[in-house]
């Protein structure tokens, strides 16, 4: 009997390779007859693992022989090509990596493989992370698996789509301001983006080192609370990771509170906002208590995100040199092999970013720029302490739009800034925050992911 892959969830596609209904191999043959169908209209995927089938017999084997069963065993992932799997190349869909193989696993892969889940193959981003639409992919543009005509959302586009057009059951991606929660808006999925340092970085490439998390993209809240459990905790190749150490109460979060003036805020989409309110109604409904809460320095946060994560991402991205890593594009002098390198191997959103970065960071300006923006960083985040003193939640729209069309944004830089409007806050302050669909974003106090799933999975089903 064919799996029905539509409506096949981490639990469902366990009890079925449990009960034997089908194998491992099985449910890998499906996934990746459907990308052969589909994919060369979406451009999720840069690589297809050419051994897809051998993972998922040694999970086979691993249920016969009934050792180490668990909830992701032969569970089929697509990885955003920034992480790293040792032995295979990753690119973060730049030319600059051209060739360049992992060396190691990143602490995320590692323990997914504990896990014994099948990688499918790595999927496609904005070049080194840096947009919202997969566009700045220098191999194309991941294409909205729900209406090809718009983009998929970024830069975990490859994830979110590969997810969504049923080319794996979950995916990995990072979120420096956004990038796995707004893909996830645009392509109807949920995307969980964890407390800062709850999920070790080791194996990520380096965006802005002190807003970068990883996680998980997947159809269900109990999925990415699944994933989420597999690869958090404190690693010592990571020395902003740790383990919460204190017990979660386990009284139902009931205490929603949405920013004063959000709705009023312009340049929403008038849906986003008819969506938003439909839900937050649909809440208070089924026993949720609705309040007005003061963020009163949100609106700083787009301007202070755009300071510290350029300024973060030119010190990050000094080590493509050309000499340790992928392409190197000789010139007469060392200068001159850095231009050709970078000239030649960036595209110009990275390019973009490191001069209004390394800008920032110049000593006329380092203190009317970057040390002002650390201090509104720091204002917006007793803001949110403040408010989870009164709330358990927050509840935003994920992005001010639905998906866009390809195109639309590409030249208009501050335009598709724009769009991270709404996630950028939760990087800022390091607090967890998920989407679910339709474009529901929830943010909980650090660590309290629990409070997330909990109010995700009741809107999952008052949708
Ligand atoms: N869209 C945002 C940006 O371009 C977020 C990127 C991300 O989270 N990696 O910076």
């Amino acid at each position: 009997m064919p799996i029905n892959l539509a409506i096949l969830t981490i639990k469902k596609a366990h009890e079925g390779m449990l009960s034997g209904a089908f194998s491992a191999v099985d449910l890998a043959t499906a996934y990746l007859e459907e990308i052969k169908k589909k994919d060369g209209d979406i451009n999720a995927f840069r690589e297809v693992f050419a051994d897809v089938i051998e993972q998922a017999k040694k999970a086979d084997e691993k249920f016969a022989k009934k050792e180490g069963v668990n909830p992701l065993l032969g569970i089929p992932f697509s990885i955003k090509d920034n992480i790293l799997i040792q032995g295979r190349k990753a690119g973060a869909s730049s030319k600059i990596l051209e060739g360049y193989v992992a060396p190691y696993d990143a602490t995320v892969i590692a323990r997914l493989k504990e896990k014994g889940v099948v990688f499918i193959g790595r999927v496609n981003m904005d070049e080194f992370a840096m947009g919202g639409s997969t566009e700045n992919s220098a191999y194309g543009p991941t294409k909205n698996p729900h209406d090809l005509g718009n983009v998929a959302g970024g830069s975990s586009g490859g994830s979110a789509a590969s997810v969504a057009a049923d080319f794996s059951l979950a995916s990995l991606g990072s979120d420096t301001g956004g990038s796995i929660r707004q893909p996830a808006a645009f392509c109807e999925v949920v995307g969980l983006k964890p407390t800062y340092g709850s999920v070790s970085r080791h194996g990520l490439m380096a965006m802005g080192s002190s807003l970068d998390v990883i996680g998980p993209l997947t159809k269900t809240v109990e999925d990415a609370e699944i994933i989420f459990d597999a690869i958090k905790g404190e690693d010592k190749y990571d020395s902003t990771s740790f383990s919460p150490v204190k017990e979660i109460s386990t009284i139902s979060p009931k205490k929603i509170g949405i920013p004063k003036g959000l709705l009023d805020m312009g340049g929403i989409d008038p849906e986003v906002k008819a969506n938003f309110k439909e839900m937050v109604l649909k809440l208070e409904k089924n026993g949720y208590q609705i309040s007005e809460v003061d963020l009163p320095h949100l609106s700083y946060s787009l301007a202070a995100y755009y300071i510290i994560m350029p300024a973060e991402v030119s010190s990050n991205m000094s080590r493509f040199d050309g000499v340790k890593y992928g392409i190197k594009k000789e010139g007469g002098n060392l200068l001159e092999d850095y231009l050709n390198t970078r000239g030649e191997g960036l595209g110009k959103e990275v390019r973009r970013r490191i001069m209004l970065g390394t800008y920032v960071l110049s000593s006329g300006y380092y203190d009317a720029y970057y040390a002002k923006a650390n201090r509104v960083r720091n204002v917006i985040r007793e803001d949110f302490s403040k408010a989870f003193t009164l709330v358990d939640a927050i509840l935003t729209p994920t992005a001010p739009s639905h998906s866009f069309k390809i195109g639309e944004k590409t030249s208009d830089p501050l335009a598709m800034y724009l769009e991270d409007i709404f996630t950028v806050t939760a990087n800022l302050a390091g607090i967890p925050a998920i989407s679910v669909p339709s474009n529901i974003q929830i943010m909980a106090p650090h660590h309290r992911e629990d409070i997330l799933f909990a109010i995700g999975k009741d809107i999952e089903k008052l949708r």
